[in-house]
């Protein structure tokens, strides 16, 4: 359709785990090389946070978690698919504590690093993951 455009729909989390004292955030390193946040599509009769849950199991292997409430940060980008069309994606993203460190990737990621704030900012490749992550460590400063 030309001059169309499709519409998705993710959800995803700012993982973090408290090792030792430490917040470390999860970052994995996606096939394409990019390194990102877990998230994935919202399926058909999916509440976000049921996907971000979905998808942080199905990603990174963890299952005891801790949902924050206070924090939803929605991002949006365009990219193109194969062939050309156009996306415009959004990306709700919850601020979850995991209570292991105990990570397993999927067929998705190539590698997985749990880091410090400022590794992470530095780490991350797109400009709105790092701001979700200042944002989620200045909401975890906050809540202290
Ligand atoms: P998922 O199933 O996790 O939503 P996906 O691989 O289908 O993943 P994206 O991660 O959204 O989809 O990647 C699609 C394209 O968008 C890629 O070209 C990627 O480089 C780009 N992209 C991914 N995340 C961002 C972002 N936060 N900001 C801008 N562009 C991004």
């Amino acid at each position: 359709m030309q001059g169309g455009r499709v519409e998705e729909r993710s959800a995803g989390a700012v993982l973090f785990y408290n090792d030792n004292g430490v917040r470390k955030y999860l970052l994995l390193k996606h096939r394409r090389g990019h390194w990102d946040l877990p998230k994935g599509n919202i399926e058909p009769g999916e509440d976000p946070i049921e996907t971000a849950e979905r998808e942080l199991i199905e990603e990174t292997g963890i299952r005891k978690f801790k949902f924050y409430d206070g924090y939803r940060e929605v991002i949006e980008y365009y990219y193109r698919r194969r062939g050309g069309i156009l996306v415009h994606k959004r990306v709700i993203f919850f601020l979850v504590e995991a209570l292991s460190n105990d990570v397993k990737i999927s067929s998705e990621h190539v590698d997985y690093k749990w880091v410090d704030y400022s590794s992470a900012l530095e780490l991350a490749t797109f400009r709105n993951t790092k701001r979700l992550i200042n944002r989620a460590e200045s909401f975890l400063s906050r809540a202290k």
